[in-house]
């Protein structure tokens, strides 16, 4: 088994697409991931995982709190912002949720405080401590197959 089997294997497993958000010093930092699941109902946590290349990890490791931001259809962009994959800055505008930085439009805002680090192999889980959540009516965009998609009726 060689990595790229490994790789497509796991893009059979059809997701959503987050954006990460933590605050450190002032300075808003976010990083589009899929790597998302609730954990428990009581108390409820959920979870995300960090390659240990990606800038985020260590800033999220001191400032101890981080957003999760379940996109919208209509937010492949902030997608690709925030996975690299348009290189040019763009100026993003962060609303507030429990003070931490979440964005707008998003189908679901959920604010979280690191319960437990966790290395394993690569990556780094961080459980998260919900503290609050914010709504919105709107249909996901959806990750499968190393492409962006969004749901249709069977
Ligand atoms: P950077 O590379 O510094 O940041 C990423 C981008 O976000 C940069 O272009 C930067 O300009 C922009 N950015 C950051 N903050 C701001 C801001 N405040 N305003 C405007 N722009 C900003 N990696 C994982 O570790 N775990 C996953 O679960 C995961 N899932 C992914 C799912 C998908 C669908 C995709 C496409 C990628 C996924 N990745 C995942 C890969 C990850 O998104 C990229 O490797 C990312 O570039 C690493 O981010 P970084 O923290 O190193 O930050």
């Amino acid at each position: 088994m060689d990595d790229r089997q490994f790789r497509t294997a796991m893009g059979k497993f059809a997701t959503g697409v987050t954006v990460i958000t933590t605050e450190l010093d002032g300075d808003i930092h976010g990083m589009t991931a899929n790597a998302f699941m609730s954990v428990s109902l009581d108390p409820k946590l959920v979870v995300i995982s960090i390659g240990e290349r990606a800038k985020i990890l260590n800033k999220i490791k001191e400032s101890k709190i981080f957003t999760v931001n379940i996109l919208a259809k209509d937010q492949q962009e902030l997608s690709m912002i925030f996975a690299g994959q348009i290189k040019e800055p763009r100026e993003v505008v962060f609303d507030r949720l429990d003070g931490k930085p979440v964005l707008e439009g998003a189908c679901a805002q959920v604010a979280c405080e690191v319960s437990v680090v966790h290395v394993e192999g690569d990556h780094t889980l961080f459980i998260g401590k919900v503290t609050d959540i914010h709504l919105e009516e709107k249909e996901p965009l959806v990750f499968f197959n190393g492409k962006y998609r969004a749901l249709a009726k069977v």
